[in-house]
């Protein structure tokens, strides 16, 4: 139980900071100052004095306290500042609130408000004799009827909204980029849609429905593509895919500027992009490595140039998702149970100059027997939570930086 002088001291920084953060115009030159006549008051009571003796007046004694308990708040608002997340996370488990069914979860991606944004397959399913030779066997089936995507309320889980009904015959990517447009991969139909403000009707198609790229040269057509991810100024980025071993680059319309990566990866499952260091990374799923390839946006002949690769097969399973945190330029990865290890979360920081197995910065997982069938996941633009979806049992989990 706090002291009525510490509750005093407690409330007294409270204050102190609120009336600080609303001080936006402070300078480093006030914060430096406030700090030095902060740590004066220190130095005196650390010699048994009172400081406010300093002071002639009562009024220049209140000033010299106002001073004091603003530097007392500016200290702690610095210290806070000055903690470095360790890329943990931990699993909120009273999140969703209420248990909502949904079909085999493909896609995760966040709102711009940090919801849960989910793309599902309602009652459809992947099954074994869904394709041959990569066509899909069930066209006839028709589009799933129900609504495939779904957001989840940050705070509790709740379903705030829900579309994609008669759209889509084989759910798999989602992505929303920073103007909200929903990027979507479709495994049956071997297409990328982009949704806009109507949820009805794409604004954009890549790919020919129900057609399977024939190989890797093929730019007419994709081959169950599976992610898409997208630049601030709307350069598209699409991984194909389960039957083709390729990244193909196109314009912001839809017009094909390169591909890369051909025959590199072994089901190229997740895309990451991170515009900072000129990179595009990708989930070489079967293979149980991250690929980071130079995304030619400064200089488009260095796409493609292999710049980073996270592989340890006596740590990493199976890689199925990445994804980005800009706001602390972090990498997530998840991976599914692969031999003996584990499905896990992977937190890598790729701002160091390591280029290794020692960039995994932390390992994380919701219960202590690990994921189960993690699929997907993604992080919100604030960077403090992260969700991942299962896609048997299906299951969204929240993750927070804290406990
Ligand atoms: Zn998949």
């Amino acid at each position: 139980m706090a002291s009525p002088s510490g509750l005093l001291k407690l409330l007294a920084v409270c204050l102190a900071m609120i009336s600080l953060s609303e001080q936006a115009s402070i300078t480093p030159y006030d914060k430096q100052n406030i700090l030095q006549t902060f740590g004066e008051w220190l130095q005196r009571q650390e010699d048994n004095a009172d400081p406010r003796l300093d002071y002639k007046d009562e009024k220049q004694s209140q000033h010299a306290m106002d001073d004091y308990w603003q530097g007392l708040a500016l200290q702690e608002e610095l210290n806070h500042e000055g903690e470095v997340f360790n890329g943990e996370l931990f699993v909120e488990s009273e999140w969703p609130e209420e248990k909502t069914e949904l079909g085999q979860i493909a896609g995760v991606a966040t709102s711009q408000k940090g919801d849960a944004v989910i793309f599902h397959r309602a009652n459809r399913k992947w099954e074994e004799d869904s394709f041959r030779d990569n066509v899909y066997t069930k066209k006839d089936s028709g589009p799933i009827m129900e609504p495939t995507m779904v957001t989840m309320n940050r705070s509790n889980g709740a379903i705030l909204d829900s579309w994609g009904q008669n759209l889509f015959y084989l759910p798999h990517g989602l992505t929303i980029d920073d103007n909200d447009n929903y990027w979507v991969t479709d495994v049956a139909m071997h297409q990328v849609f982009k949704f806009g403000k109507n949820k009805a009707v794409p604004e954009l198609t890549i790919g020919k429905a129900f057609e399977p790229a024939i190989n890797n040269d093929d730019m007419e057509r994709l081959c169950k593509p599976t992610d898409v991810a997208v630049t601030k100024d709307g350069i598209i980025f699409v991984a194909d895919g389960y039957c083709n071993s390729r990244i193909v680059k196109y314009s912001s319309d839809g017009k094909v500027l390169n591909v890369f990566a051909q025959d590199d990866m072994w089901v190229p499952h997740s895309l990451a992009l991170v515009e900072e260091l000129d990179l595009i990374c990708a989930a070489d799923r079967e293979n149980k490595r991250i690929l980071c390839y130079n995304a030619g946006l400064n200089n488009a002949e260095l796409l493609g140039y292999p710049n980073r690769a996270y592989m340890d097969k006596d740590v990493m399973g199976r890689v199925f998702a990445i994804t980005y945190s800009k706001t602390d330029g972090l990498l997530y990865a998840v991976t599914a149970p692969s031999d003996d290890l584990p499905g896990t979360g992977f937190t890598i920081d790729l701002h160091t100059k390591d280029n290794s197995n020692n960039d995994i910065i932390a390992v994380w997982s919701p219960t202590e027997e690990g994921f189960e069938m993690p699929h997907d996941l993604d992080v919100t633009r604030d960077g403090t939570n992260v969700y991942v979806g299962e896609i048997g049992p299906n299951k969204v989990w929240k993750f927070d930086k804290t406990k």
